[in-house]
C-alpha cells in the first residue's frame, strides 16, 4: 500500500511527524513501508484501500505513549491505538479516518498477577493466549474468558465490549482499574488508581466522585495502557448442557425461558443461541453441496445439518462452581428445556482433578483460548471475510423471533447465506449475525453494502440499536441514535472537544469526531 495521508497533513509534515516519533520509540519501531501498511489493513473490509493507515508506530512504555501523543499534538497527527488488531469484523488493525496513524500497542506485555484476588493487571499487548500461558506456568488457580477469536488482546477485546464464554464473558464488566493517556498526553489513573499506591485500584471500581471507566470503552478519549481484569477462580466442577433443536421456531421458546434463568439466575453463563451454519461454516465449505448464487435451498441445508448432526439452532449453557449447586441447577434446567422439546441435552461433567475435554467447542468454556471460529471466513471459498451486524433486542422469544424472520429474509433478498446468533444477556439479547463473503466474487461483494445498510434500517425501524460495528459502519450505526436529534452523539463530541482539542485520537471512531475532522462524517 502506498502512502496515503490524514485530510489536510503533507507528505513532509508527516515525514516530520514520524521522524519525531522515531526518536521516542526507536527507528525500528516507526513501521512505514508499503509492507507494513499492508499489514494494517482491515483485509475484513469491502474496501480495504478506504480505511488505509499512513504508518504505524509501536511504543513499548507508558511513558513512550506519553510521548508520542504529545508529539501527534505538536504535529497535529491522528492516531489510531490498537492493543492486537485483531477486532475481525469491526475494522481489524485498520483506523476508521484513511491516513491516521496506527498507534500499535502490541508489544506492551506485562502482566501482574494478584493471585489473592484474582486479578490480573494487563498492558494492552498480553493476548488471551499470553494470559492463559501465564495462568499455567505459575499454577494459578483461575480461569480466563476466551472470545471465539482468542488471537486478539485481553484489553482490546474488553474495550470493543467483546464477550467470551464462561460467567466472565462480559469481558468490559470486568475491567476494574485503569491507566489511560489522555490525549493531550497527561497519564491519569481511574477510580480508586487516583491515589498513589492504593492497594484497591483492581478491586474497587469506583473510586470517590464521578466513575470514568467505561468512558474509555468503544471511545476515542484516551489510550489505556493498563488495566485490571477480574478472573473466574478455577471452579471446583463443571456442567455442559448441549442441545440442537429441529425447527426454526424453536428459537421464540429457548429465548424465553432461558431469559428466565438470566433473569432469576439460575444461569450465570450467557449462552448463545446459533443458526445450524455456524456450527457448519467450520466444518465444510459451500462449494462441496452448492454451486450456485443465491441463497442456499431448504433441501441443501437439510441435507449439510443432516451430515454433521446439527439443529436448525443449538445452544450450549455452562454451570460453573460447587458441584453440589451445579447439579441442582442442571437438574432445575432440564426440567425446563424438557417443557418444550423431546431432544434430550447432551450433558458432560469435569471435576476439578480430572482432564478438560480438550475439544476445541469444549474447551473455550474452560477458559482455554481458540481460534477455530475464524474459519468460518472460508464458508464461500475465495479470500474470505466477514462484517457483524448485531443490534440487541429485548429478552423475549417473540421480539427475537420476528427479529429472526425479518433478518432471514434480507439475507435470502440479497442472496446471502444466513449466519446469526441470540447471545442472552441478563436482561436483553445481543443479536449478532454474520455477514460472511468472498471477496473475489465481484457479484457478491457488490450487494454487501445496501445489504448492510437495509439490515441497520429493518432494526432502527424497530427501535433497535447496534452494539458494536464496522469501521466503515459507525456513522451510520452512530445516527440512528437519534433522542432528542442525536443530543448523546453531541455530547460525546462537546467531551471530545474538551479532552482532544486537537482532535489527534481516533477521529471518528463510535462515530465521535473531533472539530478538526468533523466534515469527515459519512
Ligand atoms: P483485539 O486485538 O483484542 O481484537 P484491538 O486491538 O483490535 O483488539 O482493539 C479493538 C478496538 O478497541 C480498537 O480498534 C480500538 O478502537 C480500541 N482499542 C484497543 N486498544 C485500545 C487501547 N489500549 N486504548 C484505547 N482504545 C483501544
Amino acid at each position: 500500500m502506498k502512502q496515503v495521508l490524514p485530510p489536510g497533513m503533507s507528505a513532509a509534515q508527516m515525514d516530520r511527524a514520524l521522524k519525531a516519533i522515531a526518536r521516542v520509540v526507536g527507528d525500528d519501531w516507526v513501521l512505514a513501508t508499503d509492507l507494513d501498511r499492508d499489514t494494517y489493513l482491515d483485509h475484513f473490509a469491502v474496501d480495504e484501500a478506504a480505511h488505509a493507515a499512513a504508518a504505524a508506530v509501536a511504543p513499548l512504555t507508558a511513558e513512550q505513549v506519553v510521548e508520542v501523543v504529545k508529539l501527534a499534538n505538536t504535529h497535529k497527527l491522528p492516531l489510531w491505538p490498537i492493543s492486537r488488531g485483531k477486532n475481525f469484523g469491526y475494522g481489524g488493525a485498520a483506523p476508521r479516518l484513511k491516513g491516521s496513524v496506527v498507534l500499535d500497542l502490541s508489544r506492551m506485555k506485562k502482566i501482574e498477577f494478584d493471585a489473592a484476588n484474582g486479578v490480573a493487571l494487563v498492558e494492552p499487548g498480553v493476548g488471551f493466549y499470553d494470559l492463559y500461558d501465564y495462568i499455567q506456568q505459575n499454577k494459578l488457580p483461575y480461569w480466563t474468558s476466551v472470545p471465539g477469536n482468542s488471537w486478539g488482546s485481553v484489553l482490546g477485546n474488553a474495550l470493543d465490549r467483546g464477550v467470551g464464554y464462561t460467567t466472565y464473558g462480559e469481558h468490559t464488566a470486568k475491567l476494574c482499574g485503569m491507566e489511560v493517556v489522555m490525549p493531550t498526553g497527561e497519564l491519569l489513573r481511574t477510580g480508586m488508581g487516583a491515589m498513589k499506591d492504593s492497594p484497591t485500584w483492581n478491586l474497587y471500581r469506583y473510586g470517590f466522585g464521578p466513575s470514568w471507566e467505561q468512558m474509555f470503552v468503544q471511545s476515542n478519549y484516551g489510550v489505556v495502557t493498563k488495566a485490571g481484569v477480574w478472573l473466574m477462580p478455577a471452579p471446583e466442577a463443571m456442567i455442559g448442557l448441549d442441545l440442537e433443536m429441529e425447527n426454526v421456531d424453536d428459537l421464540g421458546w429457548c429465548v424465553d425461558i432461558v431469559a428466565g434463568m438470566r433473569r432469576d439466575g439460575l444461569l450465570q453463563q450467557s449462552p448463545s443461541i446459533g443458526s445450524w451454519l455456524r456450527g457448519a461454516a467450520v466444518l465444510t465449505s459451500r462449494k462441496e453441496w452448492y454451486d450456485k448464487p443465491g441463497a442456499l435451498p431448504d433441501d441443501v441445508i437439510a441435507a449439510i445439518r443432516k451430515r454433521f448432526n446439527i439443529g436448525w439452532w443449538s445452544i450450549s449453557l455452562r454451570l460453573y462452581g460447587y458441584a453440589s449447586i451445579n447439579e441442582a441447577a442442571a437438574t432445575l434446567i432440564q426440567s425446563q428445556f424438557a417443557r418444550h422439546t423431546r431432544q434430550p441435552m447432551t450433558i458432560t461433567r469435569w471435576n476439578q482433578g480430572t482432564p478438560l475435554n480438550p475439544a476445541p467447542g469444549q474447551a473455550a468454556f474452560a477458559g482455554v483460548p481458540i481460534t477455530f471460529p475464524l474459519a468460518n471466513a472460508a464458508w464461500h471459498g475465495g479470500r474470505g471475510g466477514h462484517i457483524g451486524y448485531s443490534p440487541v433486542l429485548p429478552a423475549n422469544g417473540a421480539a427475537a423471533m420476528e427479529q429472526f424472520r425479518r433478518t432471514y429474509d434480507r439475507y435470502r433478498e440479497f442472496g446471502m447465506d444466513y449466519h446469526g446468533s441470540f447471545a442472552m444477556n441478563e436482561r436483553s439479547i445481543t443479536n449478532v449475525n454474520q455477514v460472511l463473503f468472498n471477496k473475489d466474487d465481484k457479484d457478491m461483494m457488490g450487494r454487501v453494502n445496501g445489504f448492510f445498510r437495509a439490515l441497520v434500517k429493518d432494526a432502527s425501524d424497530k427501535r433497535y440499536g447496534e452494539y458494536r460495528t464496522h469501521i466503515d459502519y459507525m456513522d451510520l450505526v452512530a445516527s440512528t441514535y437519534d433522542f432528542n436529534n442525536n443530543s448523546l452523539r453531541r455530547a460525546n463530541e462537546a467531551i471530545k472537544d474538551a479532552l482532544d482539542p486537537n482532535g489527534i485520537l481516533a477521529p471518528g471512531k463510535s462515530g465521535i469526531w473531533p472539530k478538526r475532522y468533523r466534515d469527515q462524517r459519512a
